[in-house]
């Protein structure tokens, strides 16, 4: 579904991304894990090209995503992404902003988009919160809402860029929660985080990434293993 071929990024002078070749099968969730500043927001930024890459291809679905002839829009119709702060509109309701790629994208009106964003709002467990704005939900609930946005055009990916790191604790379970059960459902995930037990319990494969470079990626079993990378050990015990 995904295909990084040798793809490296600057930032300036700096190397941000070193030579990344890795594939995420059709379905499966990739966990990103890795110390801060290692690339991992970088690396899934260039997805759905929010960030340029001067070396090397990313095919999404087959398409060279970075070609001059993709269409941003279209490939990001194909590609759901959530970050850590939620990016709500505070001045719209729950729901409308559950609907608000079906209006911009898809060109609908309210009243076309609405039944589509409460089915998703329901699929998230928030249909009581349709009205609400979004200063008057939690954290958690924000998160949701979030992504359901993400998921209203039915997106084949949906990329996480630590999505639970701005919750606070007792806020966490709800959406990894939500997280599992999309994961079981087919979709292609690509989450960055530190919840390790997620990880564990929910990715096909975790990659490691280090100082720009993709040093380890396994599946949970080896990855949590006494067999794992040198730094993986090290920076499980500096995480736990
Ligand atoms: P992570 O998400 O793993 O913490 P990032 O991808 O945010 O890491 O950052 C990787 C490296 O790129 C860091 O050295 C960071 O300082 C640098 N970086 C990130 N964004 C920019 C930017 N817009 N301009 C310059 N340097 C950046
Ligand atoms: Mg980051």
């Amino acid at each position: 579904m995904i295909e990084f071929q040798g793809v490296s990024k600057w930032f300036g002078a700096l190397k941000v991304i070193k030579n990344i070749s890795a594939t995420v099968d059709k379905g499966t969730t990739i966990v990103l894990c890795g110390p801060s500043g290692s690339g991992k927001s970088t690396l899934v930024r260039t997805v759905n090209r929010l960030e340029p890459i001067q070396e090397g291809t990313i095919t999404v679905g087959g398409t060279d995503i970075h070609a001059k002839s993709v269409n941003v829009n279209t490939l990001r119709t194909g590609i759901g992404f959530v970050f850590q702060q939620f990016n709500l509109f505070p001045h719209l309701s729950v729901v409308d902003n559950v609907m608000l790629p079906l209006r911009r994208l898809r060109q609908q009106s309210r009243k076309e988009a609405l039944p589509t964003a409460l089915l998703m709002l329901e699929r998230v467990g928030l249909a009581d919160k349709a009205n609400s704005l979004p200063a008057d939900i939690s954290g958690g609930q924000s998160q949701r809402v979030a992504i359901a946005r993400s998921l209203i055009l039915k997106p084949e990916v949906l990329i996480l860029d630590e999505p639970t790191s701005a919750l606070d604790p007792e806020m966490v379970g709800e959406v990894l929660k939500l997280l599992r059960q999309l994961s079981g459902e087919g979709i292609t995930m690509m989450c960055v985080t530190h919840e390790m037990g997620f990880a564990r319990e929910v990715a096909d494969r975790i990659w490691f990434l280090k100082s720009g470079e993709l040093t380890f990626d396994a599946k949970p079993e080896l990855f949590f293993s006494s067999e794992t990378h040198p730094d993986v050990r090290g920076f499980l015990s500096a995480i736990q």
